[in-house]
C-alpha cells in the first residue's frame, strides 16, 4: 500500500484567523499526527507565494496528501486543488479545514478557538488519509427545480426560475401559499400591506405554465446526486407523484419561538400576553382585543425574547450587539484627545 505523506498548512488570513487562533500552536500540534510529514503556518495561503509553498513542498518532500486549514472550501478549495495538480499529484488528494468562518470569526475565546482549530484540522488530516484519486466527469444536469415551501421565499424563487423558462415543482405542506407573510399586516420598511403584496404573486404562481404547484403535499426523501435528483410528492389526499429535478431550493420558513419556555414573561399563563405573530394576526382583523373582548388601554412590546440568553438563543442578535459595541468603541476612540 502507498505510504501516506501529508503536508499541513495553517493559514493566518492576516489577522482574520491569527487574532483568534494560535496558528503556530495548531501547526505544531498537527506535526505530531500520524503520516504528517510537514506542518507549517503561513500568512496568506491562497496568495501566489502560499500556493508555491505547497507546490515546492510536494516536490521536495514527496508529499501525496495536502490539508489546508484556512477559510471555507467554497472560497479556495479549487485554488488549492489546482496547486496540487500543478505539482503533479491528483487534485482530490486534498482536504480543507474551515478555521475562519467556522471558528475564528464566530468565537471570542482564543484558547477555545485554538482548541477547535486543532480539532477541525486533525479531522481533516484523518479524512485525507482515506482520499482516493478521482477523475472529473461531465454529466447532464436537469434544469428543473424543486422548491420546498410556498412562503414568500419559495414563491419568489419559483417565479424567478419559472420566468427564465425552467420547469419548477413548488411543494407546500399547507393548503395555501404565502406562509407567515400571509399572517402579517404591514411589511417593513415601506409599510406595504402584506396581503396586497402577496395576492398578485400567488396569482402568478397559480397561472404560470412552468410551475407545477402541489398544496397539502410533502417531500419525504430525495435520491440522486447534484444535478440529477428524484423524489415523490406525497399529497395529503393519498396521491404520490414521481418527479425528477436537478436543483433544490429549501424555503421551508421559520418556526416562531415559544416564549412560554421563559417563566418570567407569563406567556401561556396570563391571558393577555401574546406573541408578535398572534398580534399581527389580530391586526389583520382590524381590532386589538383582550381575551375578555375589550380593547386594551395600553400595549407593551417586549423585543428579542430569548435572544442572547444562553438557555435559549444565545446567538440571536449577537452580530447587532457586536456591531453596536464596535461602533461605540470607534466613536470613543475618535473622540479621544490626541
Ligand atoms: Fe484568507 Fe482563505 Fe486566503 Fe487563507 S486561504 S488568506 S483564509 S482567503
Amino acid at each position: 500500500m502507498e505510504e501516506k505523506r501529508i503536508g499541513v498548512y495553517v493559514c493566518w488570513c492576516g489577522t482574520n484567523i491569527a487574532l483568534m487562533v494560535d496558528v503556530e500552536a495548531v501547526s505544531k500540534e498537527m506535526a505530531k499526527l500520524p503520516n504528517v510529514v510537514i506542518s507549517k503556518d503561513y500568512k496568506y495561503m491562497c496568495s501566489d507565494p502560499g500556493q508555491d509553498l505547497i507546490v515546492k513542498d510536494i516536490k521536495e518532500h514527496n508529499l501525496n496528501r495536502i490539508v489546508v486549514a484556512s477559510c471555507s472550501p467554497r472560497m479556495h478549495e479549487l485554488t488549492f486543488r489546482k496547486a496540487l495538480q500543478k505539482a503533479g499529484i491528483n487534485p482530490y488528494y486534498f482536504e480543507m479545514a474551515n478555521i475562519r468562518e467556522q471558528d475564528s470569526w464566530v468565537h471570542l475565546d482564543r484558547a477555545e478557538a485554538t482548541k477547535k482549530a486543532k480539532a477541525l484540522t486533525a479531522a481533516a488530516i484523518n479524512r485525507v488519509n482515506y482520499h482516493e484519486a478521482l477523475d472529473s466527469l461531465s454529466v447532464e444536469v436537469d434544469p428543473t427545480t424543486l422548491v420546498m415551501g410556498g412562503g414568500i421565499s419559495g414563491i419568489t424563487a419559483a417565479l424567478e426560475i419559472a420566468d427564465s423558462g425552467r420547469t419548477v415543482y413548488l411543494v407546500e405542506r399547507t393548503n395555501r401559499l404565502g406562509g407567515h407573510v400571509a399572517d402579517v399586516d404591514l411589511t417593513f420598511p415601506y409599510m406595504y400591506s402584506a396581503p396586497q403584496m402577496l395576492k398578485p404573486l400567488i396569482k402568478r404562481v397559480i397561472e404560470h405554465q412552468n410551475i407545477n404547484l402541489y398544496l397539502n403535499s410533502e417531500i419525504k426523501e430525495v435520491f440522486g446526486y447534484i444535478g440529477n435528483f428524484e423524489s415523490k410528492v406525497h399529497s395529503n389526499d393519498g396521491k404520490e407523484t414521481d418527479i425528477k429535478f436537478g436543483n433544490i431550493v429549501v424555503a421551508t420558513g421559520l418556526k416562531p419561538f415559544d416564549p412560554g419556555k421563559i417563566d418570567n414573561y407569563g406567556y401561556g399563563k396570563l391571558p393577555n400576553i401574546i406573541t408578535s405573530v398572534e398580534f399581527e394576526k389580530m391586526l389583520l382583523t382590524g381590532r386589538i382585543l383582550k381575551k375578555d373582548r375589550n380593547e386594551p388601554k395600553n400595549v407593551a412590546i417586549i423585543h428579542c425574547v430569548g435572544s442572547q440568553n444562553k438557555n435559549y438563543h444565545e446567538y440571536c442578535s449577537r452580530m447587532q450587539t457586536r456591531f453596536v459595541r464596535n461602533c461605540l468603541i470607534q466613536i470613543s476612540l475618535s473622540c479621544m484627545p490626541t
